[in-house]
């Protein structure tokens, strides 16, 4: 199974070689589609991790014990859904399928599955009904 994540990590552990571990000691491929680390701080990283649920279980105690947070990207995107007005400004932007919006009652959808935490939606929302842990 494939599945993006966001990795939060502490300044303890930036300078660690977290993704070498996950790869080398628990055998899981590790796809790094964009970072913000600086040394002695704290950074995040959206990733994609191919593994069988055994494996990614095995690398995400390993991930706890090292205090760094593993979570699912459909976690990572915050909406105050009761505040939309439903203008489709976000569908505009949203290139994933994420949020659409349409007939017959033109309330705006959301597929969090589809998210791919590009951060778009975050300006585009004239609400601010968007909030994104990586990459806005
Ligand atoms: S972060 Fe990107 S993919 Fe996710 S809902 Fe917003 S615009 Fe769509
Ligand atoms: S841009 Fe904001 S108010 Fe408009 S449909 Fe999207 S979430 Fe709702």
């Amino acid at each position: 199974m494939k599945e993006k994540f966001v990795l939060e990590y502490s300044e303890q552990v930036v300078n660690e070689p977290i993704i070498y571990t996950l790869v080398k000691r628990f055998d899981v491929m590790v796809n790094i589609l964009r970072a913000e680390i600086s040394p002695g701080r704290e950074g995040s990283m959206l990733v994609e991790i191919e593994s069988d649920p055994e494996r990614l279980a095995a690398a995400e105690a390993y991930l706890a014990e090292r205090s760094v947070r593993l979570i699912p990207i459909a976690q990572s995107l915050g909406f105050r859904q009761d505040d939309c007005i439903n203008c489709g400004a976000c569908t505009a932007v949203c290139f994933s399928g994420c949020l659409t919006i349409g007939a017959p009652d033109w309330t705006l959808q959301v597929d969090r599955s589809k998210c791919i935490a590009c951060g778009l939606c975050v300006p585009a929302c004239p609400l601010g009904l968007f909030t994104l842990r990586f990459g806005a």
